[in-house]
């Protein structure tokens, strides 16, 4: 099973996945996240590495599969959003394909709509979700994907928005998106969402880079029609009140 845990405090995990984790067997993930969920580790097998270690943690996992173990890969947010699900599928395709395991995918709230919540109404109509890490995406098509959003008037959802690695994609990404968006858009930038110290800022692309923004922040960019009404960042449907 491959098992997301939303974002953070347990009152957002679905009982799905937390079923998933008392069943399972073992369990196999990024310690940050095994954090989340000590309470339910006990009496269990635990597997826990380090960030960048998805191969490893896919493989360990499968490998347990094979001996006919019951095995939840846990993720944050949605295990299907820049998370484990899609690796772990491969995986079983490519190299363990006569092992007959099931793999079985337990959605979760992801980071763009728990941001959402916490702001208000951002996403009501179309929006694109990118990723400013390239790790494993070259950094030229990413400022295509930016382009293309800014010029479809998409809201845009950006996660891994900042490292030590690369503090200047989102100055180059704001850069792009005044291109085709106007500088007073609203922005809003959601740091913790829905785990404790949830912090909420909204501005908007003009005034975006004086507020903090790292890797444990979303930020969200409206479209055209994205207003603030009573502090929180709405983008209209369309519906005439
Ligand atoms: N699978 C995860 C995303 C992993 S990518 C999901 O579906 O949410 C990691 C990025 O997600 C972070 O850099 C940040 O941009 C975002 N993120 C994850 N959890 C978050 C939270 N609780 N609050 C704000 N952003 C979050």
């Amino acid at each position: 099973m491959v098992v997301g845990l939303g974002p953070g405090d347990r009152s957002y995990s679905a009982p799905a996945a937390i079923t998933a984790i008392e069943t399972a067997d073992v369990i196999v993930g990024y310690k940050t996240y095994l954090n989340l969920i000590e309470d339910l580790l006990v009496n269990k097998e635990v597997i826990s590495s380090g960030m960048r270690k998805e191969i490893d943690r896919a493989k360990a996992a499968a490998d347990l599969a094979s001996e006919g173990k019951c095995v939840a890969v846990v993720s944050s947010g949605d295990p299907g959003v820049y998370g484990m699900a899609g690796i772990v599928l491969e995986l079983v395709e490519e190299q363990y394909n006569d092992k007959n395991i099931e793999v079985e995918v337990i959605p979760g709230i992801t980071a763009a709509t728990a941001a959402a919540a916490a702001l208000g109404a951002p996403l009501m109509h179309d929006f694109a979700v990118i990723s400013l890490s390239d790790l494993l995406t070259p950094w030229t098509k990413i400022m295509t994907r930016i382009e293309a959003a800014g010029l479809g008037d998409f809201i845009v959802v950006l996660y891994n928005p900042k490292s030590h690695g690369r503090p200047n994609h989102i100055n180059t990404a704001r850069e792009i998106f005044l291109w085709h968006k106007d500088p007073m858009t609203p922005v809003g930038i959601v740091r913790n969402a829905k785990r404790g110290e949830e912090e909420v800022i909204i501005t908007n692309l003009k005034e975006m880079l004086n507020h903090p923004i790292d890797m444990l922040t979303t930020v969200v960019i409206g479209n055209s029609q994205t207003k603030i009404i009573n502090g929180k960042m709405v983008t209209p449907r369309g519906y005439q009140l």
